[in-house]
């Protein structure tokens, strides 16, 4: 038994070289077994104000990293987890996660609002939230601090549900973004009946600022619909200056991407965020001067 055991984790790793070719019942195992072993953990990427260039707050995106096969990405495992109900868990070990460390910062004086991505089969579950009512409460995370991020395709599946489902959350407090914005079936007559705070551009909108199809006419008619509805606007996925500065100039709320900072792990969030771009919470003590 032990022999098969290692030929499968050797079999397991060339598949994983291949990525593509992991079959989804091998990850399904790998995932179910990752949650029990605690190979899971969450890192944080800054959301830039763009008026002011401060961090206003962060996405938090998992990442899981397996003993034996190493790193793998979250293409290759969130859509396996969301086939079965293995995606049910790990959302809400996620979300308990970054209540536990927003709660944490919020003791340290800094107020983080944390954007924590929420599955479509999760959002849709009957006791979806009250299971954030309870992650907050055990917690003593701020509801204002958190965002909960679902996707537009997410929303539009079930249209009077979602508009429940969001009524509900917004008597909690948090705040609600659509994710993946402009790529879905958006249907503005939907849109305006979901009671949102946020929409998050897709990143292959702000990919295309510079490619030869040109988005930007896409970009700016998704910020102008964000104006006239009050609701607030992130682009995901900014890399270039060029990127940022056609953001700026459209007046995009927030931005998001590489270029400011790559998703880290909490300590490291901190140290960028906290010490280098959020304001210091006591005035910075003086040099002695020189006799
Ligand atoms: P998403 O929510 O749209 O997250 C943004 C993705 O873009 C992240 O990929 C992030 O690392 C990546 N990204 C950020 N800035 C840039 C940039 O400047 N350039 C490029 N090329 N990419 C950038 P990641 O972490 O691989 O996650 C992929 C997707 O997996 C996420 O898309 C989200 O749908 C899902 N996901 C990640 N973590 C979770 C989670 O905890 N729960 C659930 N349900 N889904 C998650
Ligand atoms: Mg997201
Ligand atoms: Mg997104
Ligand atoms: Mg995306």
């Amino acid at each position: 038994a032990k022999q098969f055991g290692s030929n499968q984790v050797r079999r397991d790793r060339d598949l994983v070289a291949k990525r593509d070719g992991l079959p989804p019942l091998l990850v399904e195992t790998m995932l179910r077994q990752a949650l029990q072993n605690g190979e899971l953990e969450i890192h944080y990427q800054p959301k830039i104000h763009t008026r002011s260039m401060q961090v206003v707050g962060a996405e938090a995106l998992c990442r899981w990293t397996h003993p034996e096969l190493g790193h793998i990405p979250p293409q290759a495992f969130i859509p396996v987890a969301e086939s079965s109900d293995l995606i049910l868990p790990i959302d809400e070990y996620v979300l308990r996660s970054v209540c536990q460390q927003g709660a944490s910062w919020m003791k340290q004086g800094y107020r983080v609002r944390i954007s924590v991505n929420i599955s479509g089969r999760q959002f849709m579950q009957d006791g979806f939230p009250k299971l954030v009512r309870a992650c907050l409460a055990q917690t003593g995370m701020d509801p204002q601090l958190i965002e909960l991020e679902i996707t537009e395709r997410t929303a539009m599946c079930d249209v009077e549900r979602a508009v429940h489902v969001l009524q509900e959350l917004r008597k909690i407090g948090v705040r609600i973004a659509l994710d993946d914005f402009g790529v879905g079936y958006s249907s503005l007559n939907y849109l305006i009946q979901f009671p949102v705070h946020t929409l998050k551009i897709d990143r292959t909108f702000t990919a295309g600022i510079q490619s030869a199809v040109n988005q930007t006419p896409i970009i700016g008619a998704i910020i102008s619909l964000a104006k006239s509805l009050n609701l607030s606007v992130v682009a995901e996925g900014v890399e270039t200056f060029q990127q940022f500065d056609f953001l700026r100039e459209n007046r995009c709320d927030e931005i998001q991407g590489f270029l400011f900072g790559a998703p880290v792990p909490p300590t490291s969030f901190q140290l960028s965020a906290f010490v280098a771009k959020l304001q210091p919470r006591a005035p910075q003590p003086t040099a002695p001067e020189e006799p």
